[in-house]
């Protein structure tokens, strides 16, 4: 019997935590319908929940201590944290990353399987895509922009609207697990891995209950530590732009002094001046800041600090 491991990321999420296990353990019986093949592993991240998932997660273990674990952060480390300690815990042949949200439909697990797992299958990982996104149009068009970008400055290739939702071979999960970089974008991680990935489109569906702790805010902020983490081309940007902004600067000084030589000079032009000083100023001060961003980055992956903090562990 194989054991799939289930890697579930929860932040606020009491009223979803035991309707994901009541449906994914459908779905596993009827895997098991004419024998028993697979067994799952639960593994819910507490990642620092201010409501009461904790206590659903400790109710359902003592329910079911084999098949239902959990990890309990001592703070919101977020999900990408979660993620990093549920696959350096999971145990299983196969393992999958899922929201609890039932976004990421349980019932695909019996496609996946059916991919994976076989004798001659070619592929390590099976992502899933979502076809029609219900979401509002300024974020569905913040959304399409940042896969154009990424995909434009970093090396590795994201597919538009990828979810997080995937299952992975113990192969697959144990190369992951030797990228232990501090920064983690994991749709990055997982693509700059390799290997052969299948993609499932699914129709998109609606929250089960509670409600995304995602603000556009959050998301553009996370997009740009993305793009950041992953590629170098914003400080080839900045190099860029400013040997433009030299070499312009050479030619107005020629321009100047050839001028000042055969003409008589002029103190006319004190607003183009100024204004040439200000755009100077500002292009200076957008460079300083890319760098920094990545000096930042450096900053914190030179001081080691673990990506999580276990509180409790079951
Ligand atoms: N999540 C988490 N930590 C966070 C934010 C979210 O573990 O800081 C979990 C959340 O509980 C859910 C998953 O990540 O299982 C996806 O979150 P959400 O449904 O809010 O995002 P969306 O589906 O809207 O992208
Ligand atoms: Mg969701």
């Amino acid at each position: 019997m194989k054991t799939i491991s289930l890697i579930v990321p929860c932040f606020n999420e009491e009223p979803t935590v035991e309707l994901f296990y009541t449906t994914t353990q459908k779905v596993f019986d009827k895997l098991n319908e004419q024998e028993e093949r697979y067994k799952p592993e639960y593994l819910f991240i507490n990642d620092g929940s201010r409501d009461n998932t904790l206590s659903v997660m400790r109710d359902l273990n003592q329910k079911h201590p084999d098949t239902v674990h959990y990890i309990s952060f001592s703070r919101n480390f977020g999900k990408e944290s979660a993620f990093a300690a549920g696959l350096s815990n999971a145990s299983g042949d196969f393992i999958a990353v899922m929201d609890v949200d039932l976004q990421d439909p349980p019932e695909l697990l019996i496609q996946m399987l059916d991919i994976l797992d076989r004798e001659d299958s070619e592929y390590d990982v099976v992502g899933c895509v979502q076809k029609s996104r219900k979401q509002n149009p300024i974020r569905a068009f913040l959304s399409a922009s940042f896969y154009k970008v990424i995909n434009k400055m970093a090396k590795v290739e994201i597919k538009q609207n990828v979810r997080d939702y995937r299952l992975m071979t113990r192969k697959y999960v144990d190369a992951v697990l030797e990228l232990n970089e501090y920064n983690r974008f994991s749709k990055g991680i997982f693509s700059w891995v390799g290997f052969n990935t299948k993609y499932l489109e699914y129709e998109g569906v609606p929250r089960a209950a509670g409600e995304t702790s995602w603000s556009i805010f959050q998301l553009f902020e996370y997009s740009l530590e993305a793009i950041v983490d992953f590629s170098d081309v914003p400080l080839r940007f900045a190099t860029i732009v400013g040997s433009f902004m030299c070499f312009l600067s050479i030619l107005a000084l020629i321009f100047v002094v050839v001028r000042a030589l055969f003409f008589g000079g002029s103190v006319a032009g004190w607003a183009s001046l100024v204004s040439i000083i200000l755009f100077f100023g500002g292009v200076q001060l957008f460079c300083l800041g890319i760098v920094g961003k990545y000096i930042g980055k450096i900053y914190l992956e030179s001081k080691h600090r673990p990506q999580f903090i276990i509180q409790e562990k079951r």
